[in-house]
């Protein structure tokens, strides 16, 4: 099956990178957000992205014409999937609001559309269940920011048709990732060693082994990594990360998932990482600075 067009649901950080790589990748982007605010953020965010890469000779003005005519604008979410072949869903990490939108794609969406749903850290079954048509639901787990991150992670689940997966990983490749399959096993195979290697170095922090700045550095030089456990929690947000602990903790009924509680103690003082400008680092230069941590 040949993708002409597909919907994108939430406007915001992944949602907006999505439509981006639809767009780029030829197809009938429609975007649609329930907030007129979050949807002008999304393309203000998608025009900003480009003209950066104008301005570094990485993209032409042509092609943002060809690109900006792939997206269409809605504020009605049954208009936008009425003529999609694929919905990607991308909006905040709440059970009962994905189960509430993925209801409502069973219904207004065509029999042969490819439901897909971004989420980090919530069963792929239960979001299936609540649409009706379980077959047609798969978990595609883009990385931010999206239009730079290579990888796509496709999570099945006991339902889902091997036409869904030929079909997302088909899409994948048109998108210029690459994908790999996993499981809907919680955390799947990335935010499950991701969070984990965050809370220990965390934990590695609290009992004194070396500073933040020395514990990333070991895991820069010393394994490779492209940025430290400790700099990339900032940059993901102390919140997400501990709410996708809290959830794996939940699921496997393993106390060792448990968010450290330094880890607590940033998130109940607003210092949720880069996007507050404080978190483990002080991030107010741009820059990651050491910092004083709660006792
Ligand atoms: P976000 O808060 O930046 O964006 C969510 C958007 O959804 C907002 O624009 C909001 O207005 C919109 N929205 C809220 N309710 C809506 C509704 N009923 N219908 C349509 N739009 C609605 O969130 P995000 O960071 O883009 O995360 C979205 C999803 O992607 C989450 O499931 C998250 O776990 C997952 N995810 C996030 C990241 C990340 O690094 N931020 C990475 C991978 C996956």
């Amino acid at each position: 099956m040949a993708i002409n067009t597909v919907a994108v649901i939430g406007a915001g950080t992944m949602g907006a990178g999505i439509a981006q790589v639809c767009a780029q990748s030829g197809w009938q982007t429609n975007l649609f957000d329930a907030f007129p605010e979050g949807l002008e953020k999304g393309m203000k965010t998608i025009d900003s992205f480009w003209e950066k890469g104008i301005a570094r000779g990485k993209t032409t003005q042509q092609q943002k014409q060809q690109w900006s005519k792939n997206i269409s604008q809605f504020t009605d979410m049954k208009a936008a999937v009425k003529q999609a072949d694929l919905v990607i869903e991308a909006v905040p990490e709440i059970p009962k609001l994905k189960s509430e939108i993925f209801e409502q794609l069973g219904k207004y969406t065509n029999q042969s559309c490819i439901l897909a749903t971004n989420t980090s850290s919530l069963s792929i079954s239960d979001i299936a269940a609540a649409s009706g048509c379980p077959e047609r639901v798969i978990g595609m787990h883009f990385f931010n920011p999206v239009p730079i991150m290579k990888l796509l992670e496709l999570v099945r689940h006991d339902l889902c048709s091997q036409k869904t997966i030929e079909i997302a990983q088909r899409a994948g490749m048109q998108m210029n990732k690459t994908t790999i399959l996993v499981n809907n096993i919680p955390g799947f195979a990335t935010s499950r060693l991701g969070v984990v290697l965050g809370n220990e170095a965390i934990r590695m922090l609290a009992d004194g082994v070396a500073s933040a700045k020395d514990i990333d550095t070991a895991m820069v030089l010393g394994y490779k990594h492209p940025m430290g456990p400790l700099a990339l929690t900032d940059l993901v947000g102390l919140d997400v990360r501990r709410d996708i602990l809290k959830n794996l903790q939940k699921s496997f009924d393993d106390d060792s998932y448990a968010p450290h509680p330094l880890m607590e103690k940033l998130v109940a003082s607003g210092r949720l990482g880069k996007k507050t400008s404080m978190g483990i680092y002080d991030w107010s230069s741009g820059e990651a600075e050491e910092c004083s941590l709660p006792e």
